[in-house]
C-alpha cells in the first residue's frame, strides 16, 4: 500500500515514514500548499486530505496531519492556530519564544500536544485518528531535535524537552506516533 502526505512539512514527513513503515510513505508533490482555514484540527486536516486527493488519481491513500499545542493557562490556545501563533510568517523559533513571553511568571504551565490524521482512500472513504501527549511548557528552549514547540515542551513524567529526545523516542510517546499507531491499524481494515 502506498501512502501519499498531504504536507510540505519535511519534519512531520519524517516522523510519520517510519511511524508507518513498512508501507510506501511519499511526500506530496512540489509546491502543495493549502490554506489552513478550519477552525478545529480535524478540518484542517481534512481541507489537505481532500486538494490532495483532488490531484492524487492512483489507488494510494492520501494522508493529512494536523497538530496543534493546547496549553491550560491559555484557555487552549494557541491550539488550531499554534502554526501562526508569533505572526503569519513565524518562524518555529518565534513561536517558542512568544510562548515563553505569555507564560512569563505564570505557574501553570500544563499543556497537551494534539495530532489529528485524516485519511481519503481513493473510493472516498475517510480514516481519522487522533493521539495526544500530555506535558509541561519548559521554562526555556532546551534541545535541536524535534521541530516546532519541541525545545520548549517536556512531555509528562520527562525532565527533557521533547527536542533532547532521538526520533524513535519521541514517537514512542508523543502524539503523533500515537495518532500514527491508531491510523496504521485502520489502514490494515478492508476497504
Ligand atoms: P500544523 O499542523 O502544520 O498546522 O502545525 C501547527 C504548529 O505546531 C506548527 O507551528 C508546527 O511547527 C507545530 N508542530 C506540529 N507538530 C509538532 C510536533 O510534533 N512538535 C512540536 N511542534 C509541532
Amino acid at each position: 500500500m502506498r501512502v501519499v502526505l498531504a504536507t510540505g512539512n519535511a519534519d512531520k514527513v519524517a516522523e510519520l515514514r517510519p511511524l508507518l513503515a513498512p508501507r510506501e510513505v511519499a511526500a506530496a508533490p512540489e509546491g502543495f500548499d493549502v490554506e489552513e482555514t478550519g477552525v478545529t484540527l480535524f478540518q484542517n486536516a481534512w481541507l489537505k486530505a481532500r486538494a490532495l486527493r483532488e490531484r492524487i488519481d492512483d489507488d494510494s491513500v492520501v494522508l493529512a496531519d494536523d497538530t496543534g499545542l493546547v496549553v491550560h493557562a491559555l484557555g487552549g490556545r494557541p491550539g488550531v492556530f499554534s502554526a501562526r501563533y508569533a505572526g503569519p510568517d513565524a518562524t518555529y523559533a518565534d513561536n517558542c519564544r512568544r510562548l515563553l513571553e505569555e507564560l512569563e511568571g505564570v505557574d501553570d504551565r500544563a499543556a497537551a500536544f494534539v495530532c489529528v490524521l485524516v485519511g481519503l482512500r481513493a473510493d472516498g472513504s475517510m480514516l481519522v485518528a487522533s493521539g495526544s501527549c500530555p506535558g509541561r511548557i519548559a521554562p526555556a528552549m532546551r534541545g535541536a531535535g524535534g521541530f516546532g514547540y519541541d525545545p520548549v515542551f517536556l512531555p509528562e513524567g520527562e525532565d527533557r524537552s521533547m527536542a533532547e529526545m532521538t526520533r524513535e523516542e519521541k514517537a514512542a510517546i508523543s502524539h503523533r506516533g500515537r495518532a500514527a499507531r491508531r491510523m496504521a491499524a485502520l489502514l490494515d481494515e478492508p476497504a
